[in-house]
């Protein structure tokens, strides 16, 4: 992965159609496209928007996604870091990225800026095993200049996206920062009944196959573990030669999910 090509920003087409259920995130989102898509407006009328965003959410519950939908329809560039990928850099490379991809973003403004896993930049200083991370506090301290940085014409909008803001250093917290959450919960049945419906789009299903029926026997599972869940259904109608995905599939891949969601829990615990 060379850095150059990490800080060229990505055309999105991924649009709010491709997010299911997600209503409230989705209503508030609505506000910040309006925004990127018209900033002029806003700043005539002298009126500040937020500038950082933090979305809360279990891991696989369409946090990217929901960030890739708003720049799709905004239609603004969309740049993207992923906080893990900082932490066995030598120290002062994260800091120049941060800084080089700042820079870029505003060079390109309307734009919008979305950092993954921000606890893993994020995390309050000082508090890591083993004492200080010079690289990963270098690479906090650049984040934090940066989102205080903005010029009134700049229309940067950060996404962060989290699912342990308990351990975020509350400096990111701070009004002008990070001072706006958006919450992205694990799916209600109705919700999984949707996610369901888009990923079944390209997927040929037998007629015993009610997706409804799915919905109610998968609670607790993420868009992002239904998703997986069709994609192993299919290699099982696959490897049985069938042309369709039959109920049975569904079941065994469940089954299979299943077993992976509960190893993951064992290894939480
Ligand atoms: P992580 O915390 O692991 O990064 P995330 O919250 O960012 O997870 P995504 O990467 O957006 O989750 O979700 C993974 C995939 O799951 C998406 O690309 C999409 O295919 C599917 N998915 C998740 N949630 C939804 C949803 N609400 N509607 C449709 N698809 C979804």
């Amino acid at each position: 992965k060379s850095t150059a090509k990490l800080q060229e920003p990505e055309e999105q087409d991924t649009t709010f159609e491709d997010v299911a259920g997600l209503d409230n995130a989705k209503k508030e989102l609505e506000e910040i496209i309006a925004f990127l898509k018209e900033p002029e407006r806003f700043e005539e009328i002298g009126a500040k928007l937020p500038k950082g965003l933090l979305m809360v959410g279990p891991p696989g519950t369409g946090k990217t996604l929901l960030a890739r939908a708003t720049a799709g329809e905004a239609n603004v560039p969309f740049f993207t870091i992923t906080g893990s990928d900082f932490m066995e850099m030598f120290v002062g490379v994260g800091a120049k990225r941060v800084r080089n991809m700042f820079k870029k973003a505003k060079e390109m403004s309307p734009s919008i800026i979305f950092i993954d896993e921000l606890d893993s930049i994020g995390r309050r200083r000082g508090a890591g095993l083993g004492g200080g991370h010079d690289e990963r506090e270098q690479t906090l301290n650049q984040l934090l200049s940066e989102l205080d940085g903005f010029e009134p014409t700049e229309s940067v909008v950060v996404i962060g996206a989290t699912n342990r803001p308990d351990i975020l250093d509350k400096a990111l917290l701070r009004p002008g920062r990070f001072d706006r959450r958006i919450t992205v919960d694990v799916p209600t049945k109705s919700a999984r009944h949707e996610i369901l419906k888009i990923h079944a789009k390209n997927k040929p299903l037998h007629d015993d196959v009610e997706l409804e029926v799915i919905a109610k026997s998968t609670p607790g599972f993420s868009g992002a573990d239904l998703e997986n869940l069709l994609n192993e259904a299919s290699l099982y109608a696959g490897r049985n030669k069938r042309k369709k995905i039959i109920m049975d599939d569904i079941d065994k891949a469940r089954d299979k999910v299943m077993m992976g969601l509960e190893r993951e829990g064992m290894q939480i615990d």
